[in-house]
């Protein structure tokens, strides 16, 4: 049943930029959800088609598309952040299952998935998966110009041609780790429902910064809510952790978190549950502090490079604008890949947010010579702000010695890797986190600069292997195995400069990983495109190329003009006319009533029958590298519906 309840106060996207679908792009983004979820291959691989509509005057409405049914909703604003209120549901609601504590063991993801038998087909149905925060991790996206128009979130195991897989909204591939262990923080587990936006301002929280006046979750800052200082940093969509903090138990001097990229929080507790001797420092470490037993839930998408900076920032993709791996920029007609660049990235970053890196500075001042605080980002996406930072290419540290420190481990990667990864791409598997372990213990024992106050270090192995064998598969384990190694070093060297105890150790990953049916190369994304549409594919986001066509009728009713413009504007602001469109108009009695083409000022004219009313006449728009559009005289759309796939609000 469709429900449509008055929006009054609905807050839309932070900053406006052309993201989501607005009136032009109506009958384009239809048929693309329509393609999605109704052509074969569509239906074999979408779970979710996710969007917002942005209606003339900004009225903006979220949704989430399945074969099961659709979700419509809006947010407003609350004391903190925002508030989400479903305003339309029809069929199922397929974002209707949110809780964070499901399928938090092995054992029940294997049974999930029918098969416990072999983890490598342990492919999870839709109907057995939750969608942990949906309405805030995907209005978040919307926030930001950076954003697709539509993003797809492929089924569990329908993604591509490697045997483990992420970046999709459900709770497997959404789900991290989450331990902090030393000074400051209880002991054991602990239940609480954590968001990786959260980690930043807990860590500040333990530190004790000062409270200031920054934005929360809804981008107000604390004097705009009408209140004192409540936020660590610039922008703060988390909260802090109150459940982990054990004030009696002291107060950390220096950070140090420990980030296993793609480390299934699921794979983890099954190592240290089943095997005693397994994975020995890091249960040293959790052994030492306190664990979240559900983990704590990731950016949409959960991916990489969206993922590491809303950790290191406190803040979602769509407020610090690195949305996606590889995303487009309308204005500069542009495509950038900030993930496959690897290096030089943090001018990416927006500057709405602001790293902990840029935090400790600000509390601990800049570091000059012996003074101020000195931050170290290893192999880390998140870097800004930071004095080391490798994917800046500034190292900080004797060259020599950094090349004799990695040659001492070299011998510790499994010769697996080459053996058996070369075709995958990933032979360099094991010397990339070799390198970063050098570099961490040489700014250690490095004494000509102040001990690092933060470090922010990437282990890429667990990522590498997991999405190369599968993430319960003994390839995956093996590499944990090696990762762990590695902390144990660093652990040495803070044990024997006895920094141990005043270290504040943050445990946790970017993003969960599911089991992949490699079979299928699932692709859902590009299906739009692959279907003829004008788009701009960056999986798993969509951009649509349309025209904005304004259609005026002169007031005697004998002739109209339309203006066809690029529904993008430039970089100046504008959107450009379409010169060379072809407009024809059709009416109801004899079919054709004009062909015409637009000049370069993208205007065209053409005159109307004495006999016919404008909502009569209908005329396609069609333009080279742009979707072709179907209006009615009157400017309204003539567009597929896909609320027609539901049975019940078919008649
Ligand atoms: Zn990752």
């Amino acid at each position: 049943m469709t429900e449509t309840m008055p929006a009054t106060g609905a807050v839309g996207c932070e900053r406006a930029g052309g993201q989501g679908l607005d009136a032009n792009q109506e009958e384009s983004g239809n048929a693309a959800i329509m393609a999605l979820l109704t052509s074969e291959e569509g239906r074999a691989a979408t779970d979710l088609v996710i969007t917002c509509r942005v209606a003339d005057g900004g009225a903006t409405t979220y949704q989430a598309w399945a074969e099961r049914g659709m979700v419509g909703w809006v947010r407003r604003y609350a004391e903190r952040g925002y508030t989400y209120e479903v305003v339309e549901a029809c069929g199922e609601n397929p974002l209707e299952r949110q809780d964070v504590t499901a399928l938090s063991t092995l054992a029940e993801e294997l049974a999930a998935a029918g098969n416990p038998e072999d983890v490598q087909r342990a492919f999870i149905e839709q109907a057995q998966l939750t969608y942990p925060y949906a309405y805030e991790r995907i209005a978040q996206l919307f926030d930001s110009p950076n954003a697709p128009d539509i993003i797809v979130s492929p089924k569990s195991y329908a993604y591509g041609r490697q045997p483990g897989q992420h970046g999709a909204l459900d709770v497997v591939q959404s789900r991290s780790p989450l331990i902090f262990s030393g000074p400051g923080v209880k002991r054991g587990v602990v239940a609480a429902e954590a968001r990786q936006i959260d980690v930043a301002p807990t860590i500040c929280r333990l530190m004790g910064f000062p409270l200031i006046d920054g934005m929360d979750g809804s981008g107000r800052t604390s004097s705009e809510r009408g209140i004192t200082p409540d936020v660590y940093l610039k922008r703060q969509d988390g909260r802090v952790l109150d459940e982990v903090l054990d004030d009696a138990d002291g107060r950390p001097e220096r950070v140090y978190i420990l980030l296993l990229d793609g480390q299934s929080q699921t794979e983890l507790l099954h190592r240290l549950e089943s095997d005693p001797t397994a994975v020995p420092n890091l249960r040293r470490l959790i052994e030492n502090g306190v664990m979240l037993q559900h983990g704590s839930i990731t950016n949409f998408p959960s991916i990489t490079w969206p993922s590491h900076n809303a950790i290191g920032t406190g803040a979602w993709c769509g407020h610090h604008d690195i949305v996606n791996p590889t995303y487009y920029l309308r204005a500069q007609r542009e495509t950038i890949s900030p993930q496959g660049m690897q290096f030089d990235t943090a001018k990416y970053l927006g500057d709405g947010v602001e790293t902990l890196f840029e935090a400790f500075h600000r509390v601990y001042g800049e570091w000059d010579g012996m003074q101020g605080a000195f931050t170290a980002s290893i192999i880390e996406p998140c870097v800004r702000g930071a004095d080391h930072a490798t994917l800046e290419r500034r190292l900080v540290g004797d060259r020599g010695e950094l090349i004799a420190l990695t040659q001492e481990t070299d011998h510790e990667i499994s010769p697996r890797w080459v053996e058996e990864l070369e075709e995958h791409g990933h032979k360099m598997m094991g010397q990339i986190d070799n390198r970063g372990l050098a570099q961490a213990r040489q700014l250690f024992r490095d004494q000509s600069h102040p001990t690092p106050k933060l470090v922010f270090h990437e282990f890429s192995q667990p990522d590498s292997a997991a999405h190369d064998y599968g993430p319960h598969h003994e390839g995956a384990r093996q590499a944990l195995d090696e990762t762990d190694l590695r902390i144990g070093h660093i652990l040495d060297v803070l044990d024997s400069l006895g920094l141990f105890d005043s270290t504040l150790f943050v445990i946790t990953t970017d993003h969960g990983m599911a089991t992949t049916d490699v079979e299928l190369r699932g692709n859902p994304a590009r299906i739009p495109e692959r279907h003829g549409m004008a788009a701009v594919t960056c999986e798993p986001c969509i951009w649509l190329r349309d025209v904005a066509v304004t259609i005026e009728v002169a007031s005697d009713g004998r002739t109209a003009r339309v203006e066809v413009l690029d529904n993008d504007a430039d970089t100046t602001g504008e959107r450009p006319p379409v010169a060379g469109a072809t407009i024809r108009v059709v009416d109801s009695v004899d079919g054709h009533v004009a062909t015409t083409h637009t000049g370069a000022d993208g205007l065209a004219a053409f005159a109307i029958p004495a006999d016919l009313l404008p909502a009569e006449l209908a005329l396609s728009v069609q333009a080279e590298h742009f979707n072709t559009r179907h209006l009615r005289l009157d400017g309204t759309n003539i567009s597929p519906d896909p609320h027609s796939l539901y049975a019940e609000s078919a008649g």
